[in-house]
Formats: structure tokens, C-alpha cells, sequence
């Protein structure tokens, strides 16, 4: 039996790595889902697609509103995966209080906003789920990442914040913590290094497992979270790290 069938999920970011992913994932076990991106125009079906950018409120309520009608459930959401996110690099000098309103806008606000938009939806499921992706940069002191590590511990704290609000409105708030993910994002990252390989190496070296984290992994932990598996966990974080945190 298919774990997801019959579930309706959205996916932010899901046009690329960690967040694309997850919505081919969830949609192989069985669940309808509704990708919502800057670009959505690689999403193919049977994935619906929909613009949307998150720091921008008409838009996210327009596209999950559109969303929510096409995915055919009267209204209900049964899935919320706020993954949408972009990096910043550099200590507390290097960036301006405009990168720092800029990246927060994204990785925190972003979430609060698609959030506030499924909520009513996500009242109506019966086994409701929100799975947002921090990172092991809320905890682990990373350096050159003081803007982006600041962001994500916002992340996790408000995913605390969520559980505990919506616990007894029966919707679960969860989050992933990865390590270094091979994915457009990192691969970006590489093209700027004066060595790409010599900086993927390093990258690698950090890791425990001496590899990058598949964004199929994450999106395993994911979907865990998001799926009724998992229906006794709510306000907690699963590292997906290769070890990084905890060796
Ligand atoms: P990615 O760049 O491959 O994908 C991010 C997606 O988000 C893109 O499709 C992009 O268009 C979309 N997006 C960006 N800004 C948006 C906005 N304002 N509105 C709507 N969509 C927007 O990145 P990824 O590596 O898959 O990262 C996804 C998430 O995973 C992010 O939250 C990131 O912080 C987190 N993460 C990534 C890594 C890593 O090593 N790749 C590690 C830990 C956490």
C-alpha cells in the first residue's frame, strides 16, 4: 500500500534539490502535490505547478489558494513542506542589514507566510502535517554563515512555536535538519570556489561519511514527518547530516 495515497501536500521550492525531491517522492507513494516556486517551469506532471514568490503575501495566498482548488480536496491540505530557502555566506561584517532583512524575508517570513496561508486548510485534514527545512547550520556554529545560521535557528524555533500551537488542532510541525546536500544550491557554491573540486572535497572531508547528503536522503526524512508513520512526533528535529552533529 502506497503511504500517501488519498494525502494532499504542497511543496515550496520544489522546482530544484531537497524540495524537488521530496514532491517526486511523495508523489511516487501516492499523494497529490502541489509544487509552489519562484520558477516552477521544470516541474513536470504529475506534479501541479504553481508561480509563487514567498516573500511576497498576494502571492503566496493566490497560489495556494489555486493550489488547494486544483488539488480536488474541498478545501483540505493535508501536507505543508516549507522548504523554500536561499544561503548567505559570510561573518557579521560581511553582510549589510539589507542581506540580512533579505535572507531572513526568505527563510523565516516565508515560512510564516505559507504557513498562515494552508493553516484553514490544514484544519481540515485528518492527519495534518507541516515539515520545515532547517538545517544543521541552527546548531552546529558553522563558520562564514552567521546570516544564513541565524535564519535557520529562527527556523527551528518556530517550528517548536508551531507544534506547540497547533498540537491540539491535530496538525504536526516538524523539521529536517541537513548536513551538506548535493544539490543545485551546493553546486552553485562549488562554481564560485577558485577550486570546485578541491572545494567539494573539503565539503565532503566535513562529512563523517566522507559524502555529500543525497537530496533523496532528505527527502526521506521528510516524508517520514510527513506521513502518519510518524503520527506520535511533533515539535522535533531529524538531522540528516551524515553525522556531522553527532560523531
Ligand atoms: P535549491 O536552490 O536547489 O532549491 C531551492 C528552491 O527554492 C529553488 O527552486 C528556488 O527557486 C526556490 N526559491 C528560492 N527563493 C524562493 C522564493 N522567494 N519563493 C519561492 N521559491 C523560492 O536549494 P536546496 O539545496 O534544495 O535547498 C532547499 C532548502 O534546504 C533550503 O531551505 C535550504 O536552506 C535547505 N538546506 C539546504 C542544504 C544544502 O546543503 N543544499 C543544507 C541544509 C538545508
Amino acid at each position: 500500500m502506497s503511504d500517501f495515497e488519498g494525502i494532499r501536500a504542497l511543496v515550496t521550492g520544489g522546482a530544484s534539490g531537497i524540495g524537488r525531491a521530496t514532491a517526486e517522492l511523495l508523489a511516487e507513494r501516492g499523494a497529490q502535490v502541489a509544487v509552489l516556486d519562484l520558477d516552477p517551469s521544470s516541474v513536470d506532471k504529475p506534479l501541479l505547478a504553481y508561480r509563487a514568490d514567498v516573500t511576497d503575501d498576494a502571492s503566496v495566498r493566490e497560489a495556494v489558494a489555486a493550489a488547494v482548488a486544483d488539488l480536488g480536496g474541498h478545501g483540505v491540505l493535508d501536507v505543508l513542506i516549507n522548504n523554500a530557502g536561499i544561503g548567505a555566506q559570510g561573518t557579521v561584517e560581511d553582510n549589510s542589514d539589507d542581506d540580512w532583512h533579505r535572507v531572513y524575508d526568505v527563510n523565516v517570513v516565508g515560512m510564516v507566510r505559507t504557513t498562515r496561508a494552508c493553516l484553514p486548510h490544514l484544519r481540515a485534514s485528518a492527519h495534518a502535517a507541516i515539515v520545515n527545512t532547517c538545517s544543521i547550520a541552527a546548531t552546529a556554529g558553522l563558520p562564514q554563515r552567521a546570516l544564513y545560521s541565524a535564519t535557520k535557528g529562527a527556523v527551528y524555533s518556530l517550528t517548536l512555536a508551531m507544534a506547540a500551537d497547533h498540537v491540539r488542532e491535530g496538525i504536526r510541525v516538524n523539521c529536517v535538519n541537513p548536513g551538506t546536500v548535493d544539490t543545485p544550491w551546493v553546486g552553485r557554491l562549488l562554481d564560485t570556489a577558485p577550486d570546485p573540486a578541491a572545494e567539494r572535497a573539503a565539503l565532503e572531508a566535513r562529512q563523517p561519511t566522507g559524502r555529500l547528503v543525497g537530496a533523496g536522503e532528505v527527502a526521506c526524512a521528510i516524508a517520514y514527518l510527513a506521513s502518519p508513520l510518524s503520527g506520535a512526533t511533533t515539535g522535533t528535529s531529524l538531522a540528516v547530516d551524515g553525522g556531522m552533529q553527532g560523531l
